[in-house]
């Protein structure tokens, strides 16, 4: 089951977390292909990042952007891209993005890894009366679902 919007106060380009058992306790284990690699002193996993410089590439402006429109408030989307919610609000005026006043749809988030997001693709019923927004993190794959709500 996905998590309910709300449940989920991870900033992972941030890397508060252990994207795996979600601890605190993570350390710094060098650089990996111009990716900071981290590790996990809680579960002894060991993830990368890609390092978020002082230049924002257009990738995140557009995925700010595309949040923004299905709904999320200026705080969900610092929370999941890592990018101050003043930023965010830049962009939307910068780019006159107006999204529609009523929005029925929730989002809910998930972490997962290539095979679970190829499980979770393959269920039919995963993908009916829902959209979808899948974005690579580090090694893992953050999954943004809406789900109509009814009335
Ligand atoms: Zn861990």
């Amino acid at each position: 089951m996905l998590k309910p919007a709300g449940c989920f106060t991870i900033n992972f380009m941030q890397l508060n977390l252990c994207p795996k058992c979600e601890s605190e306790n993570i350390v710094k284990s060098g650089i990996v292909k111009d990716r900071q690699r981290y590790l996990c002193k809680n579960c002894k996993y060991f993830f990368t990042v890609n390092k978020l410089g002082k230049h924002i590439d257009t990738y995140y402006v557009i995925k700010a952007l595309q949040l923004y429109l299905e709904g999320l408030s200026y705080r969900e989307i610092e929370r999941i891209l890592g990018i101050s919610h003043v930023t965010v609000m830049n962009w939307v005026k910068q780019h006159k993005i107006k999204a529609p006043s009523t929005n029925e749809y929730r989002p809910s988030y998930k972490i997962m890894n290539h095979t679970e997001l190829v499980e979770h693709l393959k269920k039919k019923e995963n993908l009916t009366r829902t959209g979808m927004l899948i974005t690579e993190l580090g090694d893992k794959f953050m999954v943004i679902r809406w789900e109509r709500f009814k009335k």
